[in-house]
């Protein structure tokens, strides 16, 4: 936990959020600005910089599994995108690492 992390705040409770799963590991909360009808964060409660940093592997499966989990419980396990955004150079904004669970719309491709 770092106390200026906003998803350090926002798996601490501190700072609201739409959480639609969550377990000891993991948290899955809306995006505050979706880019499709669903659009879900899933975060680990341990603050890690960004997918690039993450060492622990049974963590990482904790956050597929989320994800997954999400997935069928949004209606969307037919078809879905998930993406982690790693540095500046790939438009990373919030210094946790998260991945997009995005849903509900035909996506393109290649993303921008
Ligand atoms: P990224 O740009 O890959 O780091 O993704 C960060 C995401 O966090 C963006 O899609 C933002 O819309 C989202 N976001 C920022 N603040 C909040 C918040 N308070 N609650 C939910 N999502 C947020």
């Amino acid at each position: 936990m770092t106390t200026e992390c906003l998803f350090c705040q926002i798996a601490e409770g501190t700072t609201p959020s739409d959480i639609v799963y969550q377990d000891n590991a993991t948290i899955a909360f809306r995006d505050i600005n979706p880019q499709a009808p669903t659009h879900v964060l899933i975060i680990p409660r341990e603050h890690i910089e960004s997918f690039h940093h993450v060492r622990d592997a049974q963590l990482w499966y904790a956050i597929l599994q989320t994800a997954h989990k999400v997935a069928e419980q949004e209606g969307i396990s037919g078809g879905y995108r998930i993406v982690s955004n790693v540095g500046t150079a790939a438009g990373q904004s919030v210094e946790h690492v998260h991945i997009h669970l995005l849903g509900g719309r035909q996506m393109s491709w290649p993303p921008g």
